[in-house]
């Protein structure tokens, strides 16, 4: 199979991460060590496979979490739900690690400080390369619609306009990249997709965060990758639209002045301190939770209609609800 990024050399990159290593290990690891160590959950609860563990985690605390040692199938059936396979190639994925270094030394390790008194700080980072950064954004959005990532998908002339972007910018290394980018006469075209881009505080240990993208929102496409929030519009009209809601997100943002990247000369980075993101943790979890237990309600009004021939009442459902969880 040929890459879907270069379309010339073969698929032949394994373990690739969707997301950097360094972006979601801390969501998956108290120490965020970046391979192997992780735990890594979904948020269902109905159906729901064993977590995935990584090859080091120790066996006490596999037992520590899920009360027992995994069974031979389940460690040969275990799937790492952020890598993969065979999509791209080694030297596109060397492509995408070099700009992910210049990311995460440019930006991210240079915004660990939240000490702002206020609970959304807007950061313009002046001495960031805005076109690397776009370079970055777009690596990250079009990785997460190659795999499908949670059902995402872009808007295939958007996603057929990303990648051009990379393979026409993205050089082995970062001279020669920033070497084309200056050098090209349209590099404006690089900065008409607006995004807005949110890093959230992390407490040292806290392993509460999520990777997911919202299936349904498009205008824009929201993302959340640990810490990181991104809101990306796959066309440059899209951001005169009224933010949709997503889990109070955007109602936060409307708030706040202006974080949109768009057209711009300097890089906006919003810090939100960890007050403003715990509350829209417990939003996600309780909307989550709501969807989920509907599904339990369904799953025993079915049961109980095939075994018994009629609906049951509501008093009845509660009695095998109760039942149910007693038993959990
Ligand atoms: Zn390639």
């Amino acid at each position: 199979m040929k890459c879907r990024i270069c379309h010339t050399k073969e698929a032949n990159q394994t373990g690739a991460h969707i997301f950097p290593a360094w972006m979601i290990s801390s969501a998956f690891d108290e120490e965020s060590r970046t391979r192997d160590h992780e735990i890594i959950w979904t948020i269902r609860t109905v159906n729901t496979p064993r977590p995935f563990f990584g090859r080091q985690v120790k066996p006490d605390k596999i037992v520590e979490t899920i009360g027992r040692e995994l069974w031979e199938d389940e460690i040969k059936n275990q799937i790492n739900p952020v890598t993969m396979d065979h999509i791209w190639c080694r030297d596109c994925e060397k492509r995408f690690s070099m700009i992910e270094e210049y990311f995460l030394i440019n930006v991210d390790r240079k915004t660990e400080n939240f000490n702002f008194g206020e609970t959304c700080h807007i950061l313009t980072l002046e001495s960031v390369n805005v076109f690397l950064v776009r370079l970055f954004i777009y690596s990250v959005v079009v990785r997460a619609d190659l795999v499908n990532f949670a059902g995402f998908k872009l808007y295939s002339k958007t996603q057929k306009r990303l990648v051009k972007f990379l393979n026409r910018y993205l050089a082995p290394d970062l001279s020669e990249t920033i070497k084309r980018i200056d050098q090209s006469y349209n590099k404006g075209q690089l900065l008409r997709y607006p995004f807005r881009l949110i890093k959230t505080e992390h407490i040292k240990g806290d392993t509460s965060n999520l990777i997911y993208i919202h299936d349904r929102y498009e205008k824009p496409y929201c993302f959340l990758i640990n810490r990181y929030i991104l809101q990306f519009y796959g066309k440059g009209n899209h951001a005169i639209h009224k933010p949709t809601s997503f889990y109070g997100i955007s109602g936060i943002i409307s708030k706040s002045s202006n974080i949109r990247n768009y057209k711009e000369t300097s890089f906006r980075l919003c810090l939100w301190n960890r007050d403003v993101w715990r509350k829209v943790l417990d939003r996600i979890v309780e909307v989550q939770a709501t969807i989920e237990f509907k599904q339990i309600v369904k799953m025993v009004v079915n049961g109980y209609r095939k075994t018994y021939g009629y609906k049951p009442s509501r008093d009845q459902v509660n009695e095998m609800l109760k039942r149910i969880f007693d038993l959990n």
